[in-house]
C-alpha cells in the first residue's frame, strides 16, 4: 500500500510503497476513509534531528477516520465494515491519568518519548492504518468517515478546551477565537452549540473571516495592531470572557490578554512558540492562561454526538493520496479554508 511517510528530519516525506498491516491481539486494522492535514504536522516535519527520540521512518496523521478492515483476537466489541474514528492521544492505559480517561495527559507519555500514530509511530495519512488497542476506536456511525476525520482533533482539541471553561460562557459574554483555520472554525461552531457565549473571530485572512461567519460567529476581525481595541469595541463591557488562541504567537498572546476581562480565562491551542509576559499588569486580576492539549476519548464521543446531530460540520476539501504533499504545501502556503482531508480511497 502507499503511505506518506517521513523519512529522513527535516526533509519533505515521501509516499512509499509498504506493506499492509496485519492487526495483533487486541490490535485492529482500518481502511482510511480520511485522514486529516493538521498545522502540527508541518511543526514535526520541520524538528531538527534530536527533538524527539522517534525511529524513522513513520507514517504522518493523527486525525483519521475509516472502517474496520480486520480485527485480531479479543476484539469482540468491532465487526469488518464499521465506520469509526481513531481516539488519537495513545496512553499506557494504566497510569493515573489514563485512568480517569485523560489519556492526552498520560504520565508515561510525558516522562518519555512515546511514540503514538502520526508522532513516531504510523498515522493515518495511508490506505490503511493499524490501531494497537480497539479501545482507541470512537463509533461514527451515520457519518462519513471522510467528513468525520477532522472530529478526532480539529473538533476534539477546541472541545476539551471549551469544555474547561463552560462555567465561564454564560449569557451574556463573550469568547475569542484567534485563527479561524482547522481547529478555530471548529472552535466557533463548538461555541454556538454548547455555550450561551456569543463569538467573535480574528485572523490574518479574509477568506477564513468569512468561513468564521458562515459558521456562526457574530463578528470576524482582521489582525492587526486595531484589532485588540476593535474587538473591546464589539464586545463591550470588561472584555472577552474566554480566549481560544488557535496561533500561539508572540502578536496572538498579546492580544488574547489584552481583550481577555478579569476573572477569564485565555486557552493557548495554537504551538507557534510564542510568549507572554506573566505577571502584574499584564495579565487580567484572576484571568487563567492555560495550555490545553487535545482531549479525551470520552469527549470524542461527546464531539461524535454533536456531528450526528448536526450541529457541528467540519469544512473540508478532499485530496486523493498521491496529492498529499500539495494538500500540506497549500496548508504551508496558508490557502486552506477549513481542513485539508486526504482521502486514500477516493
Ligand atoms: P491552520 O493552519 O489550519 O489554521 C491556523 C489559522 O490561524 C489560519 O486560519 C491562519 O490564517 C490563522 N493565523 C495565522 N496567524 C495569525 C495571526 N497572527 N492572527 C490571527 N490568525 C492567524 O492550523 P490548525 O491545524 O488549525 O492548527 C492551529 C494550531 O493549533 C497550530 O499551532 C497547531 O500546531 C495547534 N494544535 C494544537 C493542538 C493541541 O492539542 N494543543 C492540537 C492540534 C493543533
Ligand atoms: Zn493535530
Ligand atoms: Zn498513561
Amino acid at each position: 500500500m502507499q503511505a506518506y511517510q517521513l523519512v529522513e528530519w527535516r526533509r519533505p516525506p515521501e509516499l512509499r510503497e509498504v506493506p499492509v498491516p496485519e492487526p495483533g491481539p487486541g490490535e485492529v486494522v482500518l481502511k482510511v476513509g480520511g485522514s486529516c492535514a493538521c498545522h502540527t504536522d508541518l511543526r514535526v516535519m520541520d524538528w531538527p534531528p534530536g527533538t524527539h527520540a522517534y525511529d524513522l521512518p513513520f507514517t504522518l496523521g493523527h486525525e483519521t477516520a475509516g472502517w474496520v478492515e480486520s480485527v485480531g483476537p479479543g476484539v469482540p466489541a468491532w465487526r469488518p465494515g464499521d465506520a469509526v474514528a481513531v481516539y488519537g492521544a495513545w496512553g499506557c492505559g494504566r497510569c493515573a491519568a489514563c485512568r480517569e480517561g485523560r489519556e492526552m495527559l498520560c504520565e508515561r507519555n510525558a516522562v518519555a518519548d512515546v511514540p503514538v500514530g502520526g508522532f513516531g509511530r504510523d498515522g493515518g495519512m495511508a490506505e490503511y492504518i493499524l490501531v494497537p488497542s480497539a479501545r482507541w476506536l470512537v463509533s461514527i456511525e451515520g457519518l462519513d468517515p471522510r467528513d468525520a476525520a477532522p472530529l478526532a482533533d480539529a473538533a476534539l482539541t477546541p472541545y476539551h478546551a471549551i469544555a474547561s471553561t463552560r462555567d465561564l460562557l454564560r449569557p451574556g459574554s463573550w469568547a475569542l477565537v484567534i485563527g479561524v483555520g482547522g481547529l478555530g472554525h471548529m472552535a466557533v461552531q463548538l461555541l454556538r452549540a454548547t455555550t450561551a457565549a456569543r463569538v467573535v473571530a480574528v485572523d490574518v485572512d479574509e477568506a477564513r473571516l468569512r468561513l468564521a461567519r458562515e459558521v456562526g460567529a457574530e463578528h470576524a476581525v482582521l489582525a492587526g495592531e486595531s484589532a485588540a481595541g476593535h474587538v473591546r469595541d464589539l464586545v463591550g463591557g470588561l472584555g472577552a470572557t474566554v480566549v481560544i488562541d488557535c496561533v500561539g504567537s508572540d502578536a496572538t498572546l498579546a492580544l488574547a490578554v489584552a481583550v481577555a476581562r478579569p476573572g477569564g480565562a485565555v486557552q493557548v491551542i495554537g504551538l507557534a512558540g510564542g510568549t507572554l509576559p506573566f505577571g502584574y499588569g499584564r495579565v487580567p486580576f484572576g484571568c487563567g492562561v492555560t495550555m490545553p492539549y487535545w482531549g479525551s476519548v470520552g469527549e470524542l464521543v461527546e464531539v461524535v454526538e454533536l456531528a450526528r446531530a448536526g450541529r457541528i460540520r467540519a469544512h473540508t476539501e478532499r485530496f486523493p493520496l498521491a496529492r498529499v504533499a500539495d494538500a500540506y504545501a497549500r496548508l504551508r502556503a496558508g490557502t486552506v479554508v477549513g481542513r485539508a482531508v486526504i482521502t486514500p480511497h477516493g
